[in-house]
């Protein structure tokens, strides 16, 4: 398996510390607003990469901190005249809420970084020890000029180093690379912490990612991913503060994944050319249809958001859920043919191929898409056992990408067949009501009938 890694900016192949696990740390929402689907871009393509490792055997131990203290949760619950407890709760609450619409697997820990306050004194005390940090003006700053590999992941040059000078504010820009603020000293209208050798104050923003990326994962762990936007200053800072408290390499692999854009300009709550995901629930859109959207454009490559691409994505789901609709609706005779298995063997060879090529998603959802069109052509031939390998196939694909309809999640195909029979039974006997009742029920979990005149088939809607 190869991809891409940040830090040393070439195709790498893969190899795990342990074998068999993988330590996987993403960085969070900042919970200070709804995160909108340019975030959902990132957590995503986050989701698809460790679904593809656990699809190939791996166990993974996945992190994902929420962003409940700094600058911008402040200033909001300021403006909202309440406490940051109450603000961040709104945004965690919907976050999460977000996450299963979105049928993104839940990472193992979801460390906040209120919560770990100890921790992050802790590598502060490490790093001020080690000669790494200062104390000036109340605050906490990390010298960058100590250590020598500062710059490495975003490419800085040590010409551009603006040294003795320092900046509080947890976000600046790449051109602007000073002293960044570890420890921030006690401020009215500022949540703040005790700390008898610091000083009472508040932990900057890249301090926790390595607090918690340590406590949870261990000094050394496999894989760090985040959006490009992530790359300066804070994975930046977070290599610079986990290696030289430590004294240990940090992170193997750095993921990355590019902005989610509309007309070519990153979705952002600052630029307010955003949607949250409930602005396109309400105009009509599946989840399924966006999660398909957001995943299936390369991940190093921009992605344009528009709504004729919701509507493709839409049309390339209907073709993979009527496909399974259709096959289910078969009745083969008994029997497997050697085509179709061959047919799955390759297939499946393929798209393993594609996503062990730098997630090349493209060109699996390529092989996925033939796949169907090759099984389409041979349909008169398909005996039952062929049909039971396709699904099975089918069902194995979407561990990875997470975007079919999952019909035995919701009502085994034995359970709707015999609710049809009550009904098909209640109307011979003219009990007209109790067959509209059957098929309500069966509407109130998604299912729609369909009167032929062979009888009644069903199916999910849309
Ligand atoms: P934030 O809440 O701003 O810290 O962002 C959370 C995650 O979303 C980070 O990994 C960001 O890199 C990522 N992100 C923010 N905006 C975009 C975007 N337009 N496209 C893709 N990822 C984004
Ligand atoms: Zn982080």
């Amino acid at each position: 398996m190869k991809f891409y890694n940040t830090l040393t900016n070439k195709i790498e192949t893969f190899k795990e510390i342990k074998q068999g696990t993988i330590g996987l740390y993403t960085c969070g929402p900042t919970v200070y607003d709804y995160s909108h689907i340019g975030n959902f871009r990132s957590y995503m393509f986050e989701d698809l990469v460790k679904r593809y490792f656990i699809y190939k055997g791996y166990q993974v131990n996945h992190v994902m901190n929420i962003t409940d203290i700094d600058d911008k949760t402040i200033k909001k619950a300021n403006e909202m005249g309440t406490s940051l407890e109450e603000v961040t709760s709104i945004y965690i609450k919907t976050f999460m809420e977000d996450i299963e619409t979105l049928n993104i697997l839940k990472a193992d820990h979801y460390p906040r970084a209120t919560e770990h306050i100890d921790e992050m004194l802790e590598t502060v005390d490490q790093l001020y020890e080690k000669g790494y940090a200062y104390k000036k003006d109340n605050s906490v700053y990390f010298s960058i000029e100590k250590f020598s590999d500062y710059g490495k992941l975003a490419n800085i040059s040590r010409d551009a180093l603006k040294i003795g000078t320092s900046v509080d504010a947890d976000e600046y820009d790449k051109d602007d690379v000073q002293d960044f603020v570890l420890w921030k000293g006690k401020k009215q209208g500022e949540p703040s912490w005790k700390s008898e050798k610091f000083g009472d104050g508040r932990p900057g923003w890249h301090l926790e990612c390595s607090a918690m990326s340590s406590k949870y994962l261990g000094n050394h762990f496999d894989i760090h991913m985040g959006g490009v936007d992530n790359i300066f200053p804070h994975h930046e800072n977070e290599i610079a503060q986990s290696q030289c408290a430590t004294g240990e390499q940090f992170v193997n692999y750095w993921i990355h994944c590019q902005h989610l854009v509309v007309d070519n300009q990153k979705m952002s709550k600052s630029l307010g050319n955003f949607y949250i995901l409930k602005d396109l629930l309400e105009k009509g859109y599946d989840p399924m249809e966006i999660r398909y959207l957001l995943i299936s454009t390369h991940y190093r490559k921009l992605l344009n958001f528009t709504f004729d691409g919701l509507h493709q994505a839409g049309q390339a789901l209907r073709r993979m859920n009527d496909f399974i609709f259709t096959l289910k609706g078969l009745k083969p005779a008994d029997g497997k043919t050697a085509e179709i298995s061959h047919l799955i063997e390759k297939s499946e060879a393929k798209f393993r191929e594609n996503m062990d090529t730098d997630f090349n998603i493209s060109g699996a959802l390529g092989v996925f898409f033939d796949f169907i069109h090759q099984v389409n052509l041979k349909q008169k031939e398909l005996k039952k056992q062929d049909i039971k390998n396709i699904l099975d196939f089918m069902a194995r694909i979407d561990t990875v990408l997470g975007v079919m309809k999952k019909e035995e999640e919701k009502m085994l195909d034995a359970e709707i067949e015999a609710k049809i029979q009550e009904r098909q039974l209640a109307r011979k006997e003219k009990n007209f009501q109790l067959a509209d009742a059957i098929r309500d029920e069966l509407k109130s979990k998604g299912i729609i009938l369909i009167d032929t005149p062979e009888g009644t088939r069903w199916k999910y809607e849309k």
